[in-house]
């Protein structure tokens, strides 16, 4: 089975060691079936998920595309988040995984950069436009400030002979992912609940 192999950073050939189906019993259509791989090249172990697929015939009814389970993912990203963030932020997360610690953090900057427009705040640079996130109560205190050190660490990462390390651009993507994922999942949907109950 062909698998994504956090250890390796690629899609590998793995081996099923294990498998297990768990019977729903009220509910066939609703088993899901758990393969234990071992990765080909460095035999981490992978636990892979799959429920049936209803695209293909009853007839040949088959298990679906395998979701990986084990090891959870680094980082989660929200699917309710715009497209273009969305794109930005997996860039970010890419440069983390291939050890490029300041263009990841140069990314997270850019994707706040682009988290403002969106949100039609266009200052004349970011630090304005932070600020106007903050004025406007599009971002609370706390985002304002962990989206204020991301500018900071982006314009060192950018303009610096410094470099970061792996547990600041770590620190910085958590930043940038709980900012998106507050505004456009928590404030969204709060906001649309008090014009609900107005
Ligand atoms: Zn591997």
């Amino acid at each position: 089975m062909l698998v994504e192999c956090d250890n390796c950073n690629a899609v590998v050939e793995s081996k099923i060691v294990g498998a297990y189906v768990q019977e729903m019993e009220y509910d066939w259509m609703a088993n899901l079936k758990f393969s234990l791989c071992k990765c080909s090249q460095c035999s981490s172990p992978i636990l892979i998920q799959q429920e049936f697929d209803f695209n293909c015939s009853e007839e040949d009814l088959d298990w679906g595309v395998g979701k990986k389970i084990y090891p959870g993912s680094l980082f989660h990203i929200n699917p309710i988040i715009p497209d273009r963030l969305k794109k930005e932020l997996i860039e970010s997360i890419k440069c983390f995984k291939a050890s490029a610690y300041t263009a990841s953090i140069i990314m997270c900057r850019k994707t706040i950069e682009s988290f403002a427009s969106l949100k039609g705040v266009n200052e004349k640079n970011l630090a304005a436009s932070i600020k106007k996130l903050r004025d406007t109560g599009i971002i609370n205190e706390q985002l304002y400030d962990w989206a204020d050190q991301l500018r900071l660490a982006g314009n060192i990462a950018a303009h610096s002979i410094d470099n970061f390390d792996d547990s600041d651009a770590k620190d910085i993507l958590d930043f940038t992912i709980a900012i998106l994922d507050f505004t456009y999942s928590f404030k969204d949907k709060f906001d649309k609940f008090k014009a609900r109950a107005k």
